[in-house]
């Protein structure tokens, strides 16, 4: 049966997982590495994604797509800043929405991140010997509505079901807590990429409770190799008077060593970074080279004010749960980011506990949504756990003076359904439009607006007369729906709340059917090349069969002009000559098998010389199938 599995969708990695007999485990990729870097390149006609996208990323900035995940489900204003650091072009797109452009063409973050999730599960595939169909995806335990819903659309577009949609930090308790027994309240701090969540949860007899959760979705390791990359630039402007940072391949190569000195930075006290030619100098045109020594101290006075952010919402998580550090059994590290030394010290003086690290900081998310996987497709070997999450933000809708009456309280266990009853302001009001609000503000211009509707048809009546019930019904997956009615009238209205960013249902389909025509694009390509390359070892073979055989020379001739055509042939585009290249090839070449073995024609010994006549018995024999 095809398994169900769970994806840890990363800003800077992604993991895939599986359940095999009751315990979560992560599946290699097909370059077999346990984490694939969420980067998509895109390369003429051809589409990179993982480690070969990364690796290529300084030679090809423009057409390079990291830190997608930024950008999914999100408002152009909320992103511009981070868009205008990015060396490939994100732009506005329609209705406000974000846009990523690539050699002419604009793409949604949902389709790039479509491309991750289709080769990790194609590898994945590849590896359990059966087609995966049904996913789990995490998100940021703050990712908002519409940040969810694209989630689930990127999903749709790779061609999967999305069984669920789940929070990263409850997916790492998941993780934790499997082999856990007896009651603990456990705080998971996660820093990765390109956010931080903090969630607090209640775990005991396979009850796994959220109880709060706060984050930043601007916040991660990548803000710290942006601090090394002003440094450097700011440093190396100083001295030449020219700032990398306008050059997209130099600042590629910038960011890339200063990921690098980061990454060392967690066990050595001194890094070097070293750039040579980095660039011209404008007048002299001579190279120019860059190369510093960072210290830890100095690394981490560069993130000082970085750092000092992630206390809040750690405290905020702790407020919201009625909780003081004291009441924290364990703090679970997850995130490459907190291998960063002093991010553990942040951690341990805020909580004032040592973390636990028992669990794999780049693995623990994506194991948990496997269990998940496991959970919701009823797999035995889990028995009865329990999954109770919560909503991050409230959702309320806009009344009178523009403020905010909220139906839902941040934190509220999810699913969740709440109605409230609304009324007119003025007399004889014949509709209504209600304004679906997410935030913590009192007022609405200071939270985001998820999407408008109107009732309308409401009877004659006077003001405060109506009765407007509007409903809002959260799914497991944290998203929103909306409906409103007027009760003397019934009249009812509703949405799913997807607002302007969020692609409307003809593109999520005319998206599916670009990806499956570049999925069928790429198989056609691997399979033309796959042709020549049979062919080109079939040559090769020919070559040694002319050296080594017995034959006459005539023959050996003949064979050898056929391998002459190959090149020719694996040049051009023209399939059907390779088609018959190969089989004049394989003729011959079986001829000349023949012919050198001593044997009569027609007696079946196949080219590419798998099998071999009968009666030679030689190192290689087998006998033939
Ligand atoms: P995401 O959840 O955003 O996909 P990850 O949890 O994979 O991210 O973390 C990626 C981040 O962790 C990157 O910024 C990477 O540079 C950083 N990172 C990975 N290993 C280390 C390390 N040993 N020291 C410091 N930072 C690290
Ligand atoms: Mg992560």
């Amino acid at each position: 049966m095809p398994k169900a599995v769970g994806i840890d969708l990363g800003t800077t990695n992604s993991v895939i997982a599986v359940m095999e007999g009751g315990k979560p485990e992560v599946i290699v990729n097909a370059e077999g590495g346990r984490t694939t870097p969420s980067v998509v390149a895109y390369k003429g006609e051809e589409r990179l994604v993982g480690q070969i996208a990364k690796r290529q990323a300084a030679l090809n900035p423009k057409a390079t797509l990291y830190e997608v995940k930024r950008f999914i489900g999100r408002r152009w204003d909320e992103v511009k800043e981070e868009a205008a650091r990015s060396p490939f072009t994100v732009k506005e797109g329609p209705s406000g929405s974000v846009r990523i452009e690539v050699n002419g063409q604009d793409l949604a973050p949902e389709q790039v991140s479509a491309e991750v999730l289709r080769k990790l599960v194609a590898d994945a595939s590849a590896k359990v010997g059966t087609g995966i169909k049904d996913v789990v995806i995490t998100v940021p335990a703050y990712f908002d509505n519409s940040q969810r819903e694209a989630t689930r659309q990127a999903g749709e577009i790779a061609g999967l079901n999305v069984l669920r949609v789940i929070n990263e930090p409850t997916a790492a308790a998941l993780a934790y807590g499997l082999e856990r027994k007896g009651n603990e309240t456990v705080l998971v701090f996660d820093l990765g990429g390109g956010t931080f969540d903090v969630t607090i949860l209640e775990l005991g007899e396979g009850v796994f409770e959220v109880r709060s959760t706060a984050g930043d979705t601007h916040l991660g390791g990548a803000d710290f190799d942006h601090r090394i990359v002003d440094w450097l630039a700011g440093e190396f402007q100083k001295e030449h008077n020219f700032d990398l940072r306008k050059d997209p391949q130099a600042l590629q190569r910038l960011i890339e060593s200063a990921e690098r000195a980061k990454i060392e930075l967690s066990s050595a006290t001194e890094t070097t970074l070293s750039l040579p030619f980095i660039t011209f100098d404008p007048e002299t045109r001579t190279p120019l080279h860059l190369e510093r020594t960072l210290s830890r101290a100095k690394f981490e006075e560069l993130i000082g004010d970085l750092l000092k952010r992630v206390r809040e919402p750690v405290q905020q998580a702790l407020r919201d749960a009625k909780l003081s550090p004291n009441d924290i059994n364990e703090v679970i590290l997850v995130g490459g980011s907190t291998r960063v030394p002093s991010v553990k010290r942040i951690v341990k003086d805020i909580v004032g506990k040592e973390p636990n690290e028992s669990v794999n900081p780049d693995e623990a998310v994506a194991l948990g949504a496997a269990v998940q996987a496991g959970i919701i497709t009823g797999d035995a070997n889990l028995g009865d756990i329990v999954l109770v999450d919560v909503t991050p933000l409230t959702l309320g809708v806009e009344v009178k003076g523009g403020m905010v009456a909220p139906l839902i309280t941040r934190n509220t266990t999810v699913p969740a359904k709440k109605t409230e009853v609304f009324t007119t302001a003025e007399n004889n009001q014949p509709g209504v439009e209600i304004n679906v609000v997410q935030g913590e503000r009192p007022m609405t211009v200071d939270n985001k607006s998820l999407g408008r509707f109107k009732l309308e048809g409401i009877p004659p009546m006077p003001a405060g007369r109506p009765q407007i019930e509007v409903t809002f019904d959260i799914d497991a997956n944290g998203i929103l729906h909306v409906t409103a009615k007027e009760k003397s009238s019934g009249k009812e209205s509703s949405i799913r709340i997807e607002n302007t960013t969020t692609l409307d249902k003809s593109e999520v389909e005319r998206m599916v059917r670009e990806a499956e025509q570049n999925a069928a694009a790429d198989k056609a390509r691997r399979e033309k090349i796959e042709k020549r390359n049979n062919l080109d070892s079939l040559r090769v073979q020919a070559l040694q069969q002319i050296e080594e055989s017995q034959a006459e020379q005539s023959l050996k001739d003949r064979v050898k002009a056929v391998t002459d055509e190959v090149e020719g042939a694996i040049a051009g585009d023209d399939d059907a000559q390779i088609a018959d290249v190969q089989k004049r090839l394989e003729e011959a070449l079986r001829e000349l098998m023949q012919a050198g073995s001593g044997q009569d024609q027609g007696q079946g010994a196949q080219a590419q010389g798998k099998t071999q006549p009968d009666d030679v018995i030689d190192a290689d024999f087998k006998p033939a199938d």
